[in-house]
């Protein structure tokens, strides 16, 4: 009765998604997630209470600064946090009970309980009421994602010292926030703390923000956010962070080896995840993780067994949810005998502030140092009618196309609605486009996907007709 041809550990959006594609394609399928509730860290603690927080976050930014302009007054204007946490807890319980739905249409088993390893084709699910319970699986696919890393001196003492998912969960506003790591975490979930009215403070160890993204980008965005009322120390070593009752006091080492300190009423640790395998003993299976935790797996994402896979954080690659689900169709496929395939170059990357950034492909830095002839169509966003319309004028697209051939090697911006404007990149990529083909298309009038038009004539011999 508990035997199944895949169990699934993990329903973040690589489990649950692959679950799914596993029981469309007719395979018995079993879920194994040790939270009450499913979707993981996207849907729990990650993707969608971010952006239910940012968009909150954003009306009040604009109602405080920018309807003036548009002739809306309002007086009494205030920031009702508790509201928009509830608002935020609201929409994240109505998309995990869509996960759950859509379990029980596929007739997806879900057992509820912590998952691990009796052998190589056992899991034994014990859930919090002690029930233990043995699955046999024909094939297993873990997906149990990652975790919060921090540092030396930085340990997350979850009240002032926090990491994102207190941060989605806070009681009062702070009036002062600083932020560890000036990458996606910290630039969103600081967004949502300076439009409320923190004074936030980015502590980066590199010299920009974002800093694996095109060097373009954190430099054009650093200006934004100044704007916004964020501070940059940039170049800083975080020594060490303290609860200090009522306050955190942060002391760090500049690039001239000089002691800063920084205090604040919380402090943010947002440096990077970690792949979590605690607890499922790998061992049992005959399977390691790597010495950076991560479970390692071939270009099939098979682990040193065969009929044992392993997809989303927890393996190497972008840490982004559609990455997990990609992976997470792929392997349910091969499963069933399909020949699938994941292109990694054009997984696109979006940071959900505003305006929105977003890339696919490669950076300026990438093919410099791949010495691949490039040439570069720039646009700012300033020069539509649309952005002047809306009064989101700040930012630019950049496309970058061979120099011989024009196809199209990376686009990068950062613009209103960049997360979705992305996509016409990403499928002129994914069918090889040219520089050119993107600049003959007819792009509606006015919209802010103008501005990949005439980047695009930009690239092809200069071009652009707007600038
Ligand atoms: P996870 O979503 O982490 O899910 C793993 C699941 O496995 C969890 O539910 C866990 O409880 C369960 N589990 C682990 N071990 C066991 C076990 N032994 N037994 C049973 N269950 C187990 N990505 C984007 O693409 N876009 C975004 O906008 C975005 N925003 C983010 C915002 C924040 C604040 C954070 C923290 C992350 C964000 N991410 C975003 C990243 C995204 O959440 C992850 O890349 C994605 O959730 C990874 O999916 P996954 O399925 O690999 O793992
Ligand atoms: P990140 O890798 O995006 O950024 C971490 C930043 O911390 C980097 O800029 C790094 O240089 C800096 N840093 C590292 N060590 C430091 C130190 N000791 N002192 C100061 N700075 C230090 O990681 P994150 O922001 O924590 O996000 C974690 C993961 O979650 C990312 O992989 C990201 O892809 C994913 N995520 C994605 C989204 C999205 O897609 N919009 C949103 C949130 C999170």
């Amino acid at each position: 009765m508990n035997a199944f041809d895949v169990i699934v550990v993990g329903s973040g959006p690589g489990g649950y998604v692959s679950a799914l594609r596993c029981a469309q394609l007719g395979l018995k399928t079993a879920l194994v997630e040790k939270y009450t509730t499913l979707g993981g860290t996207c849907l729990n603690v990650g993707c969608i209470p971010s952006k239910a927080l940012l968009d909150s976050s954003e009306h009040f930014h604009n109602a405080q600064h920018n309807f003036k302009t548009h002739g809306i007054e309002i007086t009494g204007l205030k920031a009702n946090l508790s509201q928009m946490i509830n608002r935020k807890n609201e929409v994240v319980s109505q998309t995990c009970a869509g996960v759950k739905f859509l379990m029980d249409k596929n007739k997806v088993t879900v057992y509820h309980g912590h998952g691990s390893f009796s052998d190589a084709n056992s899991i034994l699910v014990k859930s919090t009421d002690g029930t233990e319970t043995i699955l046999q699986g024909k094939n297993i696919i873990l997906a149990t994602g990652s975790k919060p890393n921090y540092f030396p001196g930085m340990e997350p003492d979850k009240k002032r010292i926090i990491t994102s998912t207190e941060a989605l969960n806070m009681t009062e506003i702070p009036k002062r926030m600083l932020v560890i790591g000036g990458g996606v975490i910290g630039l969103e979930l600081g967004s949502v703390y300076a439009r409320l009215g923190s004074e936030v403070e980015v502590i980066e160890f590199a010299p920009t923000i974002l800093p694996t993204m095109d060097a373009g980008i954190g430099k054009e965005f650093t200006k934004i956010l100044k704007k916004e009322g964020f501070k940059f120390h940039m170049e800083h070593r975080v020594l060490k962070v303290e609860n200090a009752g009522k306050k955190v006091v942060l002391t760090a080492e500049n690039k001239k080896g000089e002691t800063v300190t920084l205090e604040a009423d919380y402090c943010l640790v947002a440096v990077g995840r970690k792949p979590y395998t605690e607890g499922l003993n790998l061992d049992k299976a005959g399977l390691k993780a790597s010495e950076r935790g991560q479970i390692e797996v071939n270009e099939h994402l098979q682990t040193a067994l065969p009929h044992i896979f392993a997809i989303g954080d927890v393996v190497r690659g972008a840490m982004l949810a559609h990455k997990a689900e990609e992976e997470g169709v792929f392997v349910a496929e091969c499963i069933a005998g399909q020949k699938p395939h994941i292109n990694y170059n054009l997984i696109p990357g979006v940071v959900y502030t505003w305006p929105e950034i977003a890339a696919v492909g490669k950076t300026e830095e990438e093919l410099k140092a791949a010495g691949i002839s490039y040439k570069v169509g720039n646009f700012p966003i300033k020069a539509l009618g649309r952005a002047r319309a809306s009064m989101d004028t700040s930012g630019f697209i950049k496309i970058l196309a061979d120099e011989k051939t024009d196809e199209v090697l990376g686009v990068h911006m950062i613009a209103p609605r960049a997360a979705d404007l992305i996509m016409e990149a990403v499928t002129a990529m994914e069918y090889r486009a040219s520089a050119e083909d993107i600049a003959r298309i007819c792009h509606g009038h006015p919209t802010y996907s103008e501005a990949m038009k005439e980047a695009a004539l930009a690239a092809t011999d200069n071009r652009a007709l707007h600038i």
